[in-house]
């Protein structure tokens, strides 16, 4: 539930620029380690904005895999079973890329009362 509205205080504050627009739809990234069920998120999301002008606005959750880089060769890699050694050279020396995002990705917003065809959207 946190997570559902750290996304809409995000969008909120997005839309601060764009009085005159209504949101559509949100992309949010999230980490694998976030340990998040999307279909969590996604209904927790429509429980709090239900009855808002947000309630018709779509979301986009895309889940981030859990990334290291090497920063002996730069060799990126995705983890499993939290083995963090390069598996290109072997080096110990990595370092976290992601995995742990939460991250309003893009929002599309469309013109106020618009929402037919037509309607200008800006990503
Ligand atoms: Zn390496």
């Amino acid at each position: 539930m946190g997570i559902a509205y750290a996304v809409l205080a995000a969008v909120t504050k997005e839309m601060k620029g764009h009085p005159d627009k209504v949101p559509s739809k949100v992309g949010v990234r999230v980490g694998e380690l976030a340990a998040l069920d999307p279909d969590a998120l996604r209904f927790c999301f429509e429980a709090i904005t239900r009855d808002t002008d947000l309630q018709s606005m779509e979301l986009d959750i895309e889940v981030c895999p859990f990334r290291y880089r090497c920063i002996s060769c730069g060799h990126e890699f995705i983890v499993r079973d939290y083995e963090t050694e390069c598996p290109h050279c072997a080096s110990l020396k990595t370092e976290c890329i992601g995995g742990q995002e939460l991250d309003l990705a893009y929002l599309e917003v469309e013109e106020y009362g618009t929402s037919t065809v037509g309607a200008k959207s800006t990503q």
